[in-house]
């Protein structure tokens, strides 16, 4: 367990999750979701870069036969009516008739998987689900569905595991907390 804060460019984090916490929850994620799905072969979608360390170690301890790919999220772009909206980028595989399952590594505002769910729905999935690691239920700016949620957590900065802080600090295995 680790014990030591870090520094990452001016800022200090302390240890919050510790890894052996998070791989104990992501194996029970991936139970849930090896009955959820088990007459199922889902096309599981991690978002980058932030999901890439969760998706792959749930990918790990997922024992149904499964698709994955990978897609981006385009950063904010204004539009005259709906305000900020954010899209998928990279997505090659066809989601119709598909049960889709969305990686994310955290739901902050909700803003950024609600659109990512309303451009996945567009495609026709027999079933959407999202599963995220860490949801911050203080932030949510709107409601969202989420039927996987590794932690939530208060409304506080946190990196690692994929995580960043300026692009820097994903590459830990435990979460850290911006220290006040
Ligand atoms: P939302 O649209 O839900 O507000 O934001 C989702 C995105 O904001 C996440 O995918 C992540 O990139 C970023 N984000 C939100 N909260 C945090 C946080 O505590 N730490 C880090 N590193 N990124 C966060
Ligand atoms: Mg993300
Ligand atoms: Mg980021």
């Amino acid at each position: 367990m680790p014990t030591e804060k870090i520094t990452i460019k001016d800022k200090s984090f302390v240890p919050f999750i510790p890894a052996e916490a998070i791989q104990n929850r992501i194996t029970q994620l991936a139970q849930q979701i090896n009955e959820d799905y088990a007459d199922k072969q889902p096309l599981v979608i991690g978002i980058l870069n932030g999901s890439v360390l969760f998706a792959a170690d749930l990918l790990k301890k997922l024992t149904i036969p499964c698709e994955i790919a990978f897609v981006r999220v385009s950063s904010y772009q204004q539009t005259s009516s709906t305000g900020a909206v954010k899209q998928i980028l990279g997505l090659t595989e066809p989601v119709k008739h598909r049960d889709v399952i969305v990686v994310e590594d955290i739901v902050d505002t909700g803003l950024t998987i609600n659109d990512i769910r309303k451009q996945l729905l567009a495609g026709e999935p027999a079933s959407l689900a999202i599963a995220t690691l860490l949801h911050k239920p203080d932030a949510l700016k709107q409601p969202v569905e989420l039927q996987y949620v590794g932690f939530e957590i208060e409304n506080k900065f946190v990196v690692g595991y994929g995580l960043d802080y300026d692009g820097l600090g994903r590459n830990t295995a435990a979460i850290y907390v911006l220290s006040e």
